[in-house]
């Protein structure tokens, strides 16, 4: 790991007031690291193997998420993928376009969207995502 990285994690932890645990700094590193949003199963790979145990790893991101450092940033074929937040606002994350040929998942991170008006009442907005399913470049 570069100094710089462990850094920026370590940065991130403390201003986000949690201890900074081992699975914590690893998962981070993980998905700084990632192009695109991870599954749980693709982090438990990206872990060395044998003492990445699935019960920690999803722990770990709960408390990440709840903290606001990373984004449930929408489910594919039932599994959930996540990514740091540090890419989104408060309102919005970036969209996220899924080909529907290869199945991989680009991040938009250069479009931005307007947000959702005139949410009847009694509803309560609290966070924008978009997801775009077609063909990307290699497959079109
Ligand atoms: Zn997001
Ligand atoms: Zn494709
Ligand atoms: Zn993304």
């Amino acid at each position: 790991m570069k100094p710089q990285t462990k850094k920026t994690i370590d940065d991130l932890l403390g201003s986000a007031k949690l201890r900074r645990t081992g699975p914590r700094r690893t998962v981070l590193e993980i998905l700084m690291d990632a192009k695109r949003p991870q599954t749980v199963d693709e982090i438990m790979t990206a872990m060395s193997r044998g003492c990445a145990n699935k019960v920690t790893v999803y722990r770990t991101l709960e408390s990440l998420v709840v903290a606001g450092l990373v984004h449930r940033a929408f489910v594919h074929k039932r599994a959930e993928h996540f990514e740091l937040a540090d890419r989104c606002t408060e309102a919005q994350c970036h969209p996220h376009f899924t080909c529907t040929s290869c199945g991989k998942t680009f991040c938009l991170t250069d479009l931005s969207l307007p947000l959702i008006k005139g949410l009847k009442k009694g509803f309560v907005f609290h966070k924008q995502q978009v997801r775009v399913d077609g063909l990307c470049p290699a497959c079109s």
